[in-house]
């Protein structure tokens, strides 16, 4: 029976996780699935409770899950509290120890939320591109890293890009596999003109291509142009790899072509075992959203989204996971809406309306 780590976290979390629970009760059911959930604390709920953010048992729990969902840990009640025991220490160490090295970010626009976003929504409508970011290497983690005091009692601050050639080759496959559930087509950013790390990304992407993914298209693309071309014209993209720092921006930039944070999935993935199971962490880009917790208005569709991308790529529970999509997107175009979502002359629902009208459109 696959087991399901929920770990709802701060603020917000609890109350988006509680509609995701009931979506994937009704998944478990509709597939057979017979998962069993546990819940339990991270972030500063754990903090409160252990006087950690996450605590040893909470991690040994997430090594051995089939898959573990995150809410959102965070908000101001901890913003005193020592840097190491901070709640995003939980989200960084369950990273860390789980080693999730590839960051799935969709962006998607739903027609019927197409004028939400900044751009004209004849370019984002139906948008749907994938993020492939490598997310345990690169500048955030190279050495050396620091400040020194040189001779002349000035100071410099170093910070290293580091890719070795299997951290590149591994993301690549991630990217090349994703492409052949969806249209076959993959871009790779890099700066390969002024950076080493860039050529050698460019290098390794391309012989990995050749030697495994030849059948797929693959394009390189300048990171700076990808960035121009992702608010010029998003819909030429379909999966998109990059390397740590320029996939944080790039995914951001395309976060916000589709309008909300509290529509926005992601997953991150590790490698597969022998048996070709990768650990995984399923969580919406949102943060705890203190300012709005606790009133019942939270978007819980991120969420919701975040947990169909378990199904699809933990459980490759494909066609439920389609009908979970499918489920929100006739909930948008039946104009039901949160308040993050809604427009100027739209009525807007709660955060358990919200699970209700995605569990009717389900069943
Ligand atoms: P945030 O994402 O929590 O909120 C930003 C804005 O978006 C707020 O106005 C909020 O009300 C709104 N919002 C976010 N999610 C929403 C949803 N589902 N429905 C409706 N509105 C939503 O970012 P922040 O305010 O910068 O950070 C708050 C706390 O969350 C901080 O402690 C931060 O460190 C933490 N944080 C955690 C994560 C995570 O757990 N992955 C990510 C980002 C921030």
């Amino acid at each position: 029976m696959p087991n399901i780590l929920l770990l709802a976290g701060d603020g917000i979390g609890p109350e988006v996780m509680a509609q995701t629970k009931r979506v994937l009760e009704w998944a478990s059911d509709k597939a057979s699935l017979n998962f069993t959930f546990q819940d339990a604390l991270a972030g500063g709920a754990s903090y409160d409770a252990h006087g950690t953010p996450l605590t040893d048992e909470v991690l040994e729990s997430a090594l051995n899950a089939d898959a573990v969902i995150l809410g959102a840990v965070g908000g101001p009640d901890y913003d005193n509290v020592e840097r190491h025991l901070r709640p995003e220490i939980a989200l960084l160490k369950l990273r860390k120890e789980l080693d999730l090295f590839a960051n799935l970010r969709p962006a998607i626009t739903y027609p019927s939320l197409a004028n939400a976003s900044s751009l004209k929504p004849e370019l984002v409508s139906g948008l749907d591109i994938l993020i492939v970011r490598e997310l345990t290497s690169g500048v955030y983690f190279g050495t050396p890293r620091g400040m020194e005091t040189l001779p002349d009692g000035t100071q410099r601050c170093v910070d290293t890009q580091s890719y070795t050639e299997a951290e590149i080759s591994r993301i690549a496959h991630v990217a090349f596999e994703l492409a052949k559930q969806r249209n076959n087509l993959v871009h790779s950013a890099e700066k390969a003109n002024v950076m080493e790390t860039g050529a050698f990304w460019r290098k390794i992407v391309t012989e990995t291509h050749a030697k495994h993914f030849s059948d797929i298209t693959l394009e390189h693309i300048l990171a700076d142009n990808c960035a121009m071309q992702l608010v010029r014209c998003p819909k030429q993209f379909d999966v998109l790899v990059t390397d740590n720092l320029f996939g944080d921006l790039l995914s951001d930039v395309a976060a916000m072509l589709t309008g909300s944070l509290g529509m926005l999935p992601s997953a991150s993935l590790g490698a597969p075992d022998v048996n070709g199971k990768r650990r995984a962490m399923y969580e919406p880009v949102h943060g705890s959203a203190p300012d709005i917790a606790g009133k019942n208005i939270a978007n819980p569709i991120a969420t919701i989204a975040s947990s169909s991308m378990m199904l699809r790529y933990s459980f490759n529970c494909e066609q439920i996971a389609n009908k979970i999509d499918k489920a929100i997107e006739t909930v948008l175009d039946n104009g039901l809406r949160t308040a993050d979502i809604a427009g100027d002359n739209d009525r807007s629902i709660s955060t358990t309306d919200m699970g209700d009208a995605i569990l009717q459109a389900l069943t």
